[in-house]
């Protein structure tokens, strides 16, 4: 077991009657950032203070490089947490606040800022450290957010929902900023999101989170590519989610979609009732129909620049397609055919 490596083995939280976590096992490989994905209320920060050891486990092991820090408090565990609201100090210039951690630490003073000048070196903020959290921009408070947690040398930086409080043009950027930040240390790191695209951008592995457990983990790939339920593909990505019927034939399956037919090349483990997942960027549409298409009318046809969408009304419900502005445009009214290839189509239970 490697530095900064978290692994969870059966730990649950429970606060009274509440049951923020079921028993949950998970690994956090060292090095790696790993973003726990789901809506509010799945237990996501909970997650992240148990690692902290601000919260205790009810029940369970929690080990950080392959140590047992189960009954370890905050104090002892070489972690450290960026919150949302950056929770700087308005008084103390910039370099103060990086420094403060060390000083709690009883880090020697020349010592501690020659140790936050660094820090802030590495998040791009060479020079800032005389200056008031005031007098600089939200992205830059951030990043002093990030600084002042990495100042710690911790073995395992924890990130929850750090970009709520920008506004939606600096996140991508600042989320860029924290993954090369991330990378260029080689830490381990757990960023807690509720937003599947700021997931996808920034983590190696997401683990998706529902009702207090794990719904799926993967690379972000694996999740969108191999969604293991409705709920996963609908989270990760638009997706259309179509009432099959399914049978195995032979190393294929069988679709039946209303009156349409057709195999997927791969077998299935699913059978009768199914949703078929069909992105929007999948959707193929023509003038004239063919063995597999399905007719529709568009509802609604939207010029985006880089895309045009449509919402489609079928026989087996609505659809909503992406695709590119190059191809032929069709207004709302026009009956058009939708076909796909099914090497990209999956399967997930009803
Ligand atoms: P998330 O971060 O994913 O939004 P949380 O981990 O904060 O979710 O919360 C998970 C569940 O635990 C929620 O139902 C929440 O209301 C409950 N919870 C969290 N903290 C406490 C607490 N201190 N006391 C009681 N219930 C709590
Ligand atoms: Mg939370």
């Amino acid at each position: 077991m490697t530095k900064g490596s978290v692994r969870f083995e059966s730990v649950t939280k429970r606060y009274g009657p509440v049951v923020a976590l079921k028993p949950l096992t998970l690994e956090i490989e060292s090095g790696t950032l790993c973003t726990l994905l789901g809506p509010s209320g799945c237990g996501k920060t909970t997650t992240l203070r148990l690692i902290a050891g601000l919260e205790s486990a009810s029940e369970g092991k929690i080990l950080i490089g392959g140590e047992d820090v189960t009954h370890l408090s905050a104090t002892y565990r070489r972690v450290s947490m960026v919150f949302q609201s950056y929770a700087l100090f308005p008084h103390m210039t910039v370099a103060d606040n990086v420094a403060y951690g060390l000083s709690v630490k009883r880090v020697p003073k020349g010592e501690a800022a020659t140790r936050a000048d660094a820090a802030l070196e590495m998040v791009g903020l060479k020079g800032f450290g005389k200056r008031l959290p005031s007098e600089l921009s939200g992205g830059q408070q951030q990043r002093v957010a990030v600084a002042r947690a990495i100042v710690l040398e911790p073995e395992v930086l924890l990130l929850d929902e750090p970009l709520s409080n920008l506004d939606a043009k600096l996140r991508r950027h600042v989320r860029e900023e924290i993954r090369q930040i991330q990378q260029r240390l080689g830490l381990t790191a757990v960023y807690v999101t509720h937003d599947q695209e700021e997931a996808m951008a920034v983590s190696d592995r997401i683990i998706v989170m529902n009702n207090a457990e794990i719904a799926q983990a993967g690379t972000p790939r694996d999740l969108y590519e191999r969604p293991a339920s409705a709920f996963i593909a609908d989270f990760i990505g638009d997706a259309n989610l179509l009432d099959v019927d399914v049978a195995q034939a032979g190393s294929e399956t069988k679709v039946q979609l209303r009156e349409h037919s057709f195999n997927l090349p791969r077998p299935t483990d699913l059978k009768g009732a199914a949703k078929l997942v069909l992105r929007p960027h999948q959707v193929r549409l023509s003038q004239a129909p063919s063995a597999m298409s399905l007719p529709a009318e568009v509802a609604y046809a939207a010029y985006l620049g880089n895309c045009i969408q449509y919402t489609l009304a079928t026989a087996a419900g609505e659809i909503f397609a992406i695709l590119p502005p190059s191809g032929q445009p069709f207004a709302k009214g026009d009956t058009v055919h939708v076909t796909w290839d099914p090497e990209d189509l999956r399967l997930v239970a009803a």
